[in-house]
């Protein structure tokens, strides 16, 4: 008997929950893991205004660069 598609791509999507390969968010410094599926480390995400980029930077490399975060950024 052949399923309903949507029933198998629902269960492929919770599988694929399951096996995570790659992490929700990493630093984008150090590639730290922050979030798998749920947070694994304190980090920070800034929004940055007038833009769609949002970048996670963990704790260390938040404090790295929060003095001046905003400056070599290209
Ligand atoms: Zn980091």
């Amino acid at each position: 008997m052949i399923k309903n598609v949507f029933e198998i791509n629902e269960i492929r999507k919770l599988i694929f929950s399951y096996l995570r390969k790659h992490p929700k968010k990493t630093c984008i410094h150090c590639n730290k893991v922050c979030v798998w599926d749920k947070e694994v480390a304190s980090y920070m995400q800034t929004n940055v205004e007038k833009s769609t980029f949002n970048y996670v930077l963990c704790e260390e490399c938040y404090d790295l660069f929060s003095s001046n975060m905003y400056c070599n950024v290209t």
